[in-house]
């Protein structure tokens, strides 16, 4: 027969694995093991989350925001695992997606990272900044990338969804007034960026500690009545003389 003390310290045990169980509701898709090109300065695990609250029509994570085509999702114990016997020298892990701040177990997720004393890089595509902002403020990232997908009057052309621009706005904010590190970023597509939309982005990122020109480099042709290609010099160029001397760091990123 077990005795009190025994007995409570397993009651404490069960409730503990309940509480975790319910709080770690983190739907994970993939894993990158190892990176040194995702968070700058550090050596990164890489968690890709399922579920997105938007459908931007060039969109290459299909497996990540379809349900229909979700694979079974990675448990955190093997990310938890890989941060103690993974590759050698991790210091960090970037969470991304899908969109990760859809995830109910992100704060209890991102608490367990860094009672492993990672840091954290979240990226997101700015839709609940009430969420971010929390996160930030218990102190559960260290680097956030912020999606800035296009001028706020055209959005919804760019989410594949309504958004409310204010929203964007507010994201925005927490970002710039969070005191860590950060980029604002912007994927630009061949076929659905204009040279005017992307010379509207210069007042939007004015100021910015950093802003990141990602070339999109997907399949051409994605998406419902777009043909998507890569974006042409003459996207580019408009976007480095229109934002380049607007914030403090202007940098080109080629994505798959
Ligand atoms: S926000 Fe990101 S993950 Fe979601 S649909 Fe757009 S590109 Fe895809």
């Amino acid at each position: 027969m077990l005795g009190g003390g025994v007995v409570e310290l397993s009651v404490r045990a069960g409730r503990r694995r309940v509480m975790a169980e319910f709080f770690s509701t983190m739907k994970i898709g993939s894993i990158k093991k190892f990176s040194l090109v995702d968070f700058p300065g550090r050596r990164a695990l890489v968690v890709f989350t399922q579920g997105c609250d938007w459908e931007c029509p060039y969109c290459h994570f299909r497996s990540l925001i379809r349900p229909a085509r979700f694979q079974p999702p990675w448990p955190e114990e093997e990310v938890f695992a890989l941060l103690e016997n993974g590759a050698e020298g991790l210091d960090a892990v970037v969470v991304s997606g899908g969109e990760p701040l859809v995830q109910p177990g992100l704060a209890w997720f991102l608490r367990q990272i860094k009672e492993r004393k990672m840091a954290i890089k979240l990226e997101t595509n700015g839709s609940r900044p009430w969420v971010l902002q929390e996160l930030l403020a218990e102190g559960l990232v260290d680097y956030v990338a912020l999606d800035v997908k296009g001028p706020l009057g055209n959005y919804s052309k760019f989410a594949g969804c309504e958004v409310d621009p204010g929203v964007i706005e507010l994201a925005m904010e927490v970002v710039r007034t969070s005191g860590v590190d950060y980029e604002f970023r912007t994927t630009l597509v061949g076929g659905l960026h204009s040279v005017e939309e992307v010379r509207a982005l210069a007042p939007l990122v004015h100021g910015a500690r950093r802003f990141v020109v990602q070339h999109y480099r997907g399949p051409e042709g994605m998406g419902a009545g777009f043909n998507f290609s890569p974006p042409s010099v003459v996207l580019v160029d408009a976007a480095k003389a229109a934002c380049g001397a607007a914030v403090g760091e202007f940098i080109e990123r080629e994505v798959s």
